[in-house]
């Protein structure tokens, strides 16, 4: 039995073997909350999800008391992009990775904010918004699709800034919300996942106290802290400001233990499911337990 007390945690997992493996390695770890990709990550192509799968995913889940269920998208989709192919690509992709989303009941789906391929990041932010503002008019402008009438929420990722990724700051992130719903009135469809390993790489220095409340101010400033909906909790091997997106072990990086300290004992945060996306190594279930004992580890009474 999970302990419902217990914080919101769990890891990303595979779903290797089929994406009913993915809640059945979480139970492995114990954990409440899980994240998956629906697909292969690294493949356009993804299978329908027969009737058969999404039913045996969900006795799983349910039978395994999960409160948090994240899917993540692929690393292929990027909607920013000035490249036409990429764009309709990317939009299809989107579109299927909600239906699979519906079809496993799953409420929030993660993207990337992506690169802008050399246009600029405003051009970047308004070519995005087009194409999220077009896949999510054609899904259902009440957010419901299917018998399901399952409300899937689009979070976006802190990016960690590499390269032309746009999306770094919590001010771009907001102006993608902003261009998305201003037309359609679709702001409650969004989310922010506040990655801490791409927050720290951009820039946003929460290895203090001090600073973690400065972070925490600014974000509820633009963004506002009701809409931080998942953390990926994953330190940095690169320092802060890097622009380097490499996760490394909760402690063992640049970020070191305290920021995480400051998020798991967070009054604000309880309700919001946290995931680690640390290094597997070679053995998945001995490096995601070293994480995730090192994060419950940290919560004070
Ligand atoms: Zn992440
Ligand atoms: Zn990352």
């Amino acid at each position: 039995m999970k302990d419902k007390k217990t914080p919101l945690l769990g890891a990303h997992v595979s779903i290797a073997g089929g994406v009913s493996n993915a809640p059945i390695r979480a139970n492995e770890l114990f954990t409440n909350c899980f994240q998956l990709f629906t697909k292969n990550n690294n493949r356009w192509a993804g299978k329908k999800i027969t009737p058969d799968e999404s039913e045996k995913f969900k006795v799983v889940v349910s039978d395994g008391d999960f409160s948090g269920v994240a899917a993540h998208i692929d690393y292929l989709t990027n909607l920013a992009s000035p490249k036409d192919t990429l764009w309709e690509k990317s939009k299809k992709g989107l579109r299927e990775e909600l239906q699979r989303c519906v079809a496993l009941n799953i409420k929030m789906l993660v993207i990337h904010t992506t690169s802008h391929g050399g246009a600029g990041i405003e051009k970047g932010i308004e070519r995005y918004s087009d194409g999220l503002r077009e896949v999510l008019e054609g899904f259902g402008s009440d957010g419901k699709t299917g018998e399901e009438n399952v409300m899937v929420k689009v979070l976006l990722e802190t990016g960690a800034g590499q390269g032309n990724g746009i999306g770094t700051s919590f001010e771009e992130l907001a102006a993608i919300i902003e261009l998305t719903s201003k037309k359609t009135g679709f702001r409650d469809r969004f989310g922010i996942c506040f990655d801490t390993c791409h927050a720290f790489a951009a820039g946003y220095d929460i290895t203090t106290r001090k600073k973690y409340e400065e972070v925490m101010e600014d974000f509820d400033r633009v963004l506002g802290l009701e809409n931080l909906k998942l953390f990926h909790l994953n330190d940095s091997k690169k320092g802060l400001g890097s622009r380097v997106d490499r996760h490394q072990h909760i402690g063992w990086g640049e970020m070191g233990i305290e920021p995480f300290r400051f998020i798991m004992n967070d009054k604000r945060f309880v309700e919001v499911p946290k995931i680690i996306e640390t290094p597997k190594e070679k053995d998945y279930l001995t490096y995601d337990r070293i994480n995730l004992d090192a994060l419950l580890g940290l919560v004070e009474n």
